[in-house]
């Protein structure tokens, strides 16, 4: 077996492991510089500057971002009627703050520094840049006018630069199509049904907020290919999209019948019975509920999309074809999982936003999982591949969606962050990120260095703290938290002014 270390492969049996080289170790001292840098400022790569930054001495952490702005799906994600959620950058900031800390925003990893050079110049590189894509369903149609990720409405409402144009047309049509039934499903058929009085007073952006209000959509289909007790949804965020003020929620009493299978699952999980519970409870009391001014919300169970179908003009959708499901055990996964039937139906709807989750994307130089979307790891560690040879990548390391794929909450990315801080630093502990051939790492020197050569303008902290002030000015003459700055134009030139 080769020199070193031993990994617990997925199926948990100890594997070899190749060494990361021919270092030998020595015990690195708290005091000396560790340079680090953290690519992507979201909650994982906060909480990863965080607790670098109170676990060992000497670091000094940089945070690079390709936005002007920092904190990642806490800006662009959170629904803008969760302010709640975003409390936690002041958490942040005060990380920010730190005279080891800094920030570096407008800074894309793969076109304006490459994964080699950050690598060359960091003892430490900590890949935390999430999960910016989407995953597609891959079925005929989908390329028809009127479908979006529902990560690229959410952007669009919450004032990303690279979505603020998506313009969804929300006045052609009285129905919307949500596929999948997760917690970024119910926020976004939430914003669509919410009473615009209560959006109003959120952070919400002034072009959506005036799309929402136009809008002719009356009825949201939330559809998800398995039934009430797979529903992927939590039961806070059920509760709240049950309890919105005007709106009729329609479930059928059918699809509430449960298997054996569905009872153990219930049993096996908390989340699930409750999940269950809220959705029955639901069901029985909306039934005789006949307000005409009311919108509804209907929960589609056991239905999987098949095809887009466009509407009469030829380009727009005008209905997905659906078919119908059953459950079956998956003797992999353990798991049940939806079956075609060969029944078929068209649900007709001008808007569908496909909710069925997140996707990362790789870099230049970056081992990459691509069935996954995550980059092989070992509590952090990047490997060089997925195989059984892998060795481990030295100095670079994963953390948040990049590495567990894209699930949990916020707060998720603190154990996440721990876990991976804890795996940097064993290993200058041990002195390999530090040793004697790495010690003319410039860190912070070495990145001003390529940013200036490149002619990169970075946007600093106190650059985001500007656009910041300007955007809280803006919302209070509107009773909002802020009025977002959306174009990547007007971003720089709020950070850049005097
Ligand atoms: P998610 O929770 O993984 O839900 C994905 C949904 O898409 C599931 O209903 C899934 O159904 C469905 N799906 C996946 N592939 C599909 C396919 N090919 N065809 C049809 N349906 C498909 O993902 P998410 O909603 O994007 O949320 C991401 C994470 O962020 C979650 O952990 C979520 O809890 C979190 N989040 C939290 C909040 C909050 O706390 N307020 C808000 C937003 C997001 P199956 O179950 O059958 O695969």
């Amino acid at each position: 077996m080769a020199r070193g270390l031993r990994l617990l492969s997925r199926a948990g049996r100890l594997r070899p492991l190749l060494s990361p080289g021919p270092r030998r170790a020595f015990s690195a001292s708290a005091r000396e510089p560790l340079h680090v840098c953290v690519v992507g400022s979201g909650p994982a790569g906060f909480y990863t500057a965080d607790r670098m930054l109170k676990g060992r001495e000497g670091a000094q952490v940089d945070i690079i971002d390709r936005l002007p702005t920092p904190f990642g799906l806490v800006r662009s994600g959170v629904a803008p009627d969760h302010p709640e959620t975003k409390i936690v950058v002041n958490q942040f900031s005060r990380v920010a703050a730190n005279g080891r800390c800094s920030f570096f925003g407008n800074v894309t990893l793969g076109r304006d520094v490459s994964l080699s050079e950050l690598r060359k110049t960091y003892h430490v590189v900590v890949l935390a840049y999430g999960a910016e894509s989407d995953r597609s369903l891959g079925i005929p149609g989908e390329d028809l006018k009127g479908i979006h990720s529902a990560r690229e409405f959410v952007w669009w409402y919450n004032g990303h630069p690279d979505m603020r144009d998506l313009s969804p047309d929300l006045k052609s049509t009285g129905s919307a199509v949500v596929l999948g039934q997760g917690n970024v499903a119910l926020d976004v058929a939430r914003v669509l049904l919410r009473c615009k009085t209560e959006l109003a007073t959120t952070d919400i952006t002034d072009y959506a907020l005036d799309s929402l209000r136009g809008s002719t959509i009356r009825k949201v289909y939330l559809v998800g290919r398995r039934g009430p007790v797979q529903a992927a949804c939590t039961a806070k965020e059920l509760r709240e999209i049950l309890g919105l003020k005007n709106v009729r929620v329609c479930i059928k009493k059918a699809d509430l019948v449960t298997s054996p299978a569905d009872e153990e699952e219930m049993r096996n999980s908390r989340i699930r019975r409750r999940v269950y519970e809220l959705l029955s409870k639901a069901a029985s009391e909306h039934k005789d509920n006949n307000n005409n001014d009311q919108k509804e919300l209907h929960f589609v169970f056991f239905r999987r999309p098949i095809r887009f179908m466009p509407s009469e003009n030829g380009s727009t959708v005008g209905a997905v074809q659906l078919e119908k499901t059953i459950l079956k055990d998956d003797v992999v996964t353990g798991k049940q999982v939806a079956v075609g039937t060969g029944e078929f139906e068209d649900l007709k709807c001008g808007l569908v936003l496909k909710s069925i989750g997140y996707k990362s994307l790789p870099v230049q130089g970056l081992p990459f999982d691509k069935n996954r979307g995550v980059v092989p790891n070992l509590r952090g560690k990047v490997l060089s591949s997925e195989s059984e040879t892998a060795t481990v990548e030295t100095g670079l390391y994963v953390v948040g969606w990049l590495k567990r794929g894209p699930t949990g909450i916020v707060a998720t990315n603190l154990h996440c962050a721990e876990e991976t801080v804890a795996s940097i630093l064993e290993d200058d502990k041990k002195g390999v990120l530090t040793f004697p051939s790495d010690l003319k790492k410039q860190g912070r020197t070495g990145l001003l260095e390529i940013l200036e050569r490149k002619n990169i303008r970075y946007v600093p902290f106190s650059g985001w703290e500007k656009i910041d002030s300007t955007e809280k000015m803006a919302g209070q003459l509107k009773n909002k938290p802020r009025e977002k700055i959306t174009t990547w134009v007007e971003l720089l030139r709020a950070a850049n002014e005097e």
